[in-house]
């Protein structure tokens, strides 16, 4: 029996042991270490507001690119469709709540364990890994508590990092009561005075989350929300505008890219790559159409298009191009965009593009003062506020200097950062590519730690496609192992 150790239990760890449990031909035995009590929550899919939805239609929602209905199948089964009143949304489409869509992955990888065909075993150990190695025969993974365990092949899911406070915050900042630096943190949320002025550090996915929690909690003070360039996502495309059926989900993936992006040969500029999207938007403009085609090519090619960037190109990118990139990738659900447009009109919330030049905490007072530099002025402002709460999105570094066990792996070499520095090199199949350059073949990393090598590998329909793609590798790399261990 192949033994197969899965660390972390989010997303990316419950749908790799969903799609192992139901293509396997053997028997395995399926561990993911996770400390939170339940698995396929992770850090997206845990909370409990209910004004937290997905950021993108049920229908582009699920574990399985073999199964796309599947999300959807469930949400008719439990009803959710009904008593979820506020799911279907103006643009046409339903935006559920992420718990339910935690709900989902979770109750999948029950059904997928006890109804495996090869009776292949699942368990979760709540625990934290904190470092694997290799011996002669196998692979020993370290855990916090329950000690050790031996595996075949180690799959890091480790996911999302959470953010980082940044400069000229300090860190000694994100311990104080005036500063929430985990977004995330509802508890935190929850205990923001209805009249404290608030200052949200980003403009993205994860402001708009905050906003609408702070709305619906009664906010009676001025919310600020800044970013550098003040990009809001936009909002989705109308689901009753669109007349023109678009192809399954794989086949736009994995089918021939846009010939539009095929035009750009190898090694293209990251300005190469927008010259040629501006130029196919405006094709489509002309034609009556809008931007969400051409960009949407664009994304779902994404995996193909960034590896052949070079690597100078691709820091140029993160640098100048992400933030506008992901203002149009990750669309707002509707019934967010409602809520803060709202708040907006009435003057309780203003969006902002300046830069913090300066953040000093008055201890007396316990405010914040703060220096901003708006963006189309150059003119230098000052803001007192009560609360700061850090939306700067996610820690693309991928955490590994905070988390126990990607920082034991890069001590040993066992993996490294990629080129571009936002996450951690694989090749192709997600091996991970250790210190000296060669991929380790027990050791594969999957999610959104890989961005650095494909580039989008955030959401979780291209995360889903992506286990689909490296699934036969892993497969045969069992059989093998299971052979030479024969053999010896
Ligand atoms: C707030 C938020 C909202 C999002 N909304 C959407 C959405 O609507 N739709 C969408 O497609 N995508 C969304 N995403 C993108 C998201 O990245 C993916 O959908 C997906 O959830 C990533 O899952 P993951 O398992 O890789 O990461 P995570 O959710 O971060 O989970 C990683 C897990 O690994 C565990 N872990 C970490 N280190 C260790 C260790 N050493 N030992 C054991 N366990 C460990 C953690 O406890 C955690 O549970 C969202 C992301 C965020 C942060």
């Amino acid at each position: 029996m192949s033994r197969i150790v899965i660390i972390g239990g989010g997303f990316t760890g419950a749908s790799a042991a969903i799609q192992l449990l139901r293509r396997s031909r053997s028997q395995l035995d399926i561990t993911i270490v996770e400390p939170k009590p339940d698995i396929g929550f992770g850090l997206a899919y845990s909370t409990d507001d209910p004004d937290h939805r997905l950021n993108a239609p049920t229908s582009d929602h699920f574990v399985d690119p073999l199964d796309l209905d599947e999300f959807q199948r469930w949400c008719s089964s439990t009803g959710i469709m009904t008593s979820d009143t506020n799911a279907l949304a103006s643009n046409g489409a339903m935006y559920v709540r992420r718990k339910d869509f935690g709900r989902f992955v979770s109750g999948k990888l029950q059904d997928a364990a006890v109804h495996s065909k090869t009776r292949s075993l699942f368990r979760h150990m709540r625990d934290v890994a904190t470092d694997a190695s290799e011996n002669l025969t196998s692979i020993g993974v370290r855990t916090k508590s329950h000690g050790f365990l031996e595996a075949d092949t180690v799959l890091v899911a480790t996911g999302n990092a959470q953010p980082r406070l940044p400069p000229p915050f300090t860190s000694s900042m994100l311990d104080h009561r005036c500063v929430v630096g985990i977004p995330t943190d509802l508890q935190r949320l929850g205990g923001i005075p209805k009249n404290s002025r608030v200052l949200v550090v980003g403009t993205g996915l994860t402001a708009l989350d905050v906003i609408s929690t702070l709305i619906r909690q009664g906010h009676t003070a001025s919310i600020v929300a800044i970013s550098r360039r003040g990009l809001r996502p936009r909002s989705p495309r109308s689901m009753i505008s669109q007349t023109k059926s678009t192809p399954s989900f794989l086949d736009r993936i994995e089918g021939p890219i846009s010939p539009f992006l095929e035009a750009l040969g190898p090694n293209p500029s990251a300005r190469a790559v927008l010259q040629a999207l501006r130029f196919r938007i405006d094709q489509e403009l002309k034609l009556g159409r809008d931007w969400y085609g051409p960009f949407d090519e664009l994304r779902d090619a994404v995996w193909q298009v960034w590896p052949s960037l070079p690597p100078q190109e691709k820091r140029r990118f993160l640098r100048q191009l992400r933030p506008w990139y992901d203002a149009h990738r990750f669309r707002t659900p509707p019934q967010n965009d409602a809520i803060v447009r709202r708040a907006e009109q009435s003057g309780l919330v203003k969006f902002q593009a300046a830069r913090i030049e300066s953040a000093d905490i008055d201890e007396s007072e316990a405010t914040v003062h703060v220096q901003l530099r708006e963006r189309s002025t150059a003119v230098s402002t000052h803001l007192e506020v009560d609360v700061v709460i850090n939306c700067t999105g996610l820690d693309v570094a991928s955490g590994s200097s905070d988390n126990p066990f990607l920082r034991s792996l890069l001590k040993r070499g066992y993996i490294s950062h990629d080129d571009s520095k936002v996450g951690l090199a694989v090749d192709q199949q997600c091996r991970a590519i250790q210190k000296n350059g060669r991929s380790l073949r027990w050791l594969r990393i999957l999610g959104p730690p890989t961005v650095g090598t494909f580039g989008d590998s955030i959401g979780s329909p291209f995360i889903a496609a992506h286990i689909h793609r490296v699934l036969p590798s892993i497969f045969e790399f069992l059989q093998q192992s299971e052979f030479e261990g024969a053999k010896a």
